[in-house]
């Protein structure tokens, strides 16, 4: 079987952690394996190269940026072909344009349009360990390009759909996928599998474990990817198609994003194109918009109300001031403390109520909600930033996904 495994930051982030994932290849290969090691920069490296970039000049060329961190993965390739070799093993590292990784020319957040991948299988052929740069393709003019922060993850799926690989493994420092952050919520629990849909809203929602992109990519070559830790055996999370047993339960994980900021404006004029004339300053000035409301009519007049992350509260709130001023808004009111909290899950697919569950649950806690959307597998809820844990942790027990306590003593 053909293995893509991918390394992060902290998993190469010193020579004993790449001797180590050395290790981690061989053991694969002496299973009867192909390998191939997609490998991000080592821990800091990027932020560091990119300080260096805003150091030199305030406003970077994204191309000249570009050239500068992709070499953060550069290094952590050529280490690890060579704790490979000294391990007794062969290997042969590739950048980017020698996989060939073909990407279109949006410099920082290039996207991958097609991988040849003739010299990755020609290396696997000669009995070879094949370690990849992740983060970096080259555009059809041969200009590097990069794919953004966490594009490794992203490398190494691509990667995997374009070689026809039986398994897509990417080695984190955390050990799988939770049902909520641990830091946030200790009764969260591992998931032993995921769907791509689940994976695709706990990310977007602050889930951060893997690029976004890269699960996008997943799902659409159908893709199954493992996420495990480089630090131990557990088999980890294995993100995939959604099966028909996933659908009994109705409630996979609870996210929670505390970067959101409300704007509301009260008493909008009820005519045609008022909410163009607000929403296009604002796409216009790179404010992109989450949540949005508007409410039934009172007399030629409703409240709109909707998210931003929060650190384009202010640039958001002077785009509309102005928009507001010219439409005769009565007021517009800003909150930076707000948080979304949402329930995930493909089971709410075949199962009602519940939203009005979730509503119950965070009265019960005295949480009021400022704000609600829905999708076909979440239901989103604004509160105050202050409640946000505790919305967290009552959601998590009422949707049954507490991890069941440990006995308290005894031996193992
Ligand atoms: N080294 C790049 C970053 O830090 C890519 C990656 O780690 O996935 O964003
Ligand atoms: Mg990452």
């Amino acid at each position: 079987m053909l293995v893509v495994q991918k390394y992060g930051g902290t998993s190469v982030g010193d020579l004993d952690r790449i001797r180590r994932v050395a290790r981690r290849c061989l053991a694969a290969r002496a299973e009867g394996h192909d390998v191939v090691a997609v490998v991000s920069a080592m821990a800091g490296e990027t932020n560091r190269l990119l300080a260096l970039t805003h150091a030199i000049h305030a406003d970077p060329d994204a191309r000249e940026q570009d050239v500068v961190v992709a070499t953060g993965e550069q290094v952590s390739v050529g280490l690890l072909a060579l704790a490979i070799q000294a391990a007794g093993g062969s290997a042969v590292s590739f950048l980017g344009h020698q996989v060939k990784i073909v990407t279109d020319s949006a410099f920082a957040r290039a996207r991958i349009q097609s991988i040849e991948g003739e010299r990755i299988r020609a290396a696997l052929g000669q009995g070879a360990i094949a370690v990849v740069a992740g983060f970096q393709g080259t555009d059809e003019h041969g200009n590097l390009t990069t794919l953004g922060r966490g594009g490794s993850d992203t490398t190494a799926v691509a990667v995997a759909a374009a070689l026809g690989a039986g398994a897509c493994e990417i080695y984190t420092d955390v050990d799988g996928v939770y049902t909520a952050d641990p830091n946030v919520c200790p009764a969260a629990r591992k998931l032993d599998r995921i769907a791509y849909e689940e994976m695709l809203e706990l990310a977007s929602v602050g889930a951060k474990v893997l690029q976004i992109r890269s699960v996008e990519f997943a799902m659409k070559y159908r893709v199954p990817v493992r996420v495990r830790s480089s630090f131990s055996d557990d088999p980890g999370t294995l993100v995939c198609a959604e099966e028909d047993s996933m659908e009994s339960v109705v409630v996979s994980g609870i996210a929670l994003d505390r970067n959101e900021a409300k704007i509301a404006l009260r008493s909008v004029p009820d005519v045609p194109g008022v909410a163009g004339r607000i929403f296009t300053p604002l796409a216009e000035a790179n404010v992109v918009v989450d949540m949005i409301v508007q409410n039934v009519s009172r007399g030629r007049r409703q409240d709109l109300t909707f998210t931003v992350a929060r650190a384009d509260l202010a640039r958001a709130a002077a785009v509309v001031g102005a928009a507001a001023g010219a439409l005769g808004v009565r007021g517009v009111d800003t909150d930076g403390k707000v948080a979304k909290v949402s329930v995930v899950g493909v089971g709410m697919r075949n199962h009602s109520g519940v939203a009005a569950r979730m509503f119950q649950v965070l009265a019960a806690e005295g949480i009021n909600i400022l704000l609600i959307s829905t999708s076909e597998i979440k239901i989103s809820c604004v509160i105050h930033e202050k409640y946000a844990e505790l919305a967290v942790r009552a959601l998590h027990t009422a949707f049954g996904l507490d991890r069941a306590e440990p006995a308290a003593r005894g031996g193992a």
